[in-house]
């Protein structure tokens, strides 16, 4: 009896103490005290050779001894293997949270905003409308009828089962929806989603996206129209840059101009941005043509306007020297991230 206690002591101390280099140590330790060949169960081992009336005790004892080791045991499984408590890295409160990756915006977003706040500095309202447009809205109310030759360079994808709708090749049919409610004057511009059915390459695709403008008034004139535009490119691409228009056709303005930014890269000396010309093109633009007024129920003797269309790729290629309008849709990351800090 008297040994079997002191054994007990000596195991309580050596629980107590227990280290040890194994790579699990928890392990270790359970093989060694808890395991079926463990120190713990050679101990209740010898109880068959203790007397009945000292069992009892020595029962209470080696139970102690077991709880013992069994704590002892629970410590080491929370432990790493480097010895230090597993518990206190959960709960470590001042520790840096995990980073969650931080997006940024598409570059077409960003140049749209830009195009966006600009206008809106000039008392220009946001005008949005359907993706998916009947003929009315896209082609014949801006005086391009049926057959029309201009209607071909605007070839576009149609709903099979009805091919009366069709997806919009530019955001004009906003325009016509904004005159036919017929609340004038009107002053807005129309981003968004356009569709041609064009064979996709570096400098065409399916789709891309518009700023359209459309001013009416009484007495809108052309120096208006230039003066805005004037304004436009100055806040957007500096004060430095010059600007020139050239005649040019659309069947739903007229007079129409195409306008030309001085060259971003060579400031006008010719490079091969600019094809050596030392001019970029970046929009069309012109008087509202009467017929598309009155097609909008609008008195084209009380009221005239201008409007102008821009392509977001076109500028954003521009003003960030992206050479191939693909990248824009590819989602490649390599890409979309060099514009993280762009606002
Ligand atoms: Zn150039």
């Amino acid at each position: 009896m008297d040994d079997l206690l002191k054994l007990v002591e000596n195991s309580k101390e050596e629980i107590k103490s227990f280290s040890s280099t194994d790579k699990n140590p928890a392990e270790a330790f359970r093989i060694r005290f808890l395991g079926t060949k463990g120190l713990i169960k050679s101990l209740m081992g010898e109880m068959k050779n203790i007397s009945a009336e000292n069992r009892k005790q020595m029962g209470l004892v080696l139970n102690d001894l077991k709880l013992l080791a069994e704590k002892k045991h629970e410590e080491l499984v929370m432990m790493n293997a480097n010895g230090q408590p597993l518990i206190d890295k959960a709960l470590d409160l001042t520790l840096p949270g995990d980073a969650l990756p931080l997006g940024s915006r598409h570059p077409i977003s960003i140049v749209r905003n830009r195009i966006v706040s600009i206008f809106q500095r000039l008392g220009f309202g946001v005008a949005e409308g359907p993706e998916i447009e009947d003929d009315w809205h896209n082609f014949t109310a801006l005086n391009l009828p049926e057959n029309h030759p201009a209607r071909d360079m605007q070839d576009t994808f149609y709903v099979s089962q009805n091919p009366a709708w069709m997806l919009r090749t530019h955001t004009s049919n906003v325009q016509v929806r904004e005159m036919e409610k017929g609340k004038l004057p009107i002053r807005i511009i129309c981003p968004g989603r356009v569709y041609r059915n064009e064979t996709i390459s570096a400098r065409a695709h399916c789709f891309f996206h518009q700023v359209e403008g459309l001013y009416i008034a009484n007495n809108v004139s052309f120096a208006d129209l230039k003066q805005t535009l004037y304004f436009f490119v100055n806040a957007m691409f500096g004060e430095k840059i010059k600007i020139r228009f050239r005649p040019s056709y659309f069947p739903f303005t007229e007079p129409s101009a195409e306008m030309d930014i001085s060259c971003l890269i060579c400031g006008g000396e010719g490079c091969s941005v600019c094809k050596h010309t030392g001019w970029v093109e970046i929009l069309g633009c012109g008087m509202v043509h009467p017929n598309v007024l009155e097609n909008c129920r609008i008195d084209s003797s009380q009221y005239s306007g201008f409007a102008f269309g821009m392509g977001i790729e076109r500028i954003t290629m521009l003003k960030y020297q992206i050479k191939d309008l693909r990248l824009f849709s590819e989602n490649d990351l390599r890409f979309l991230k060099q514009f993280i800090s762009a606002v």
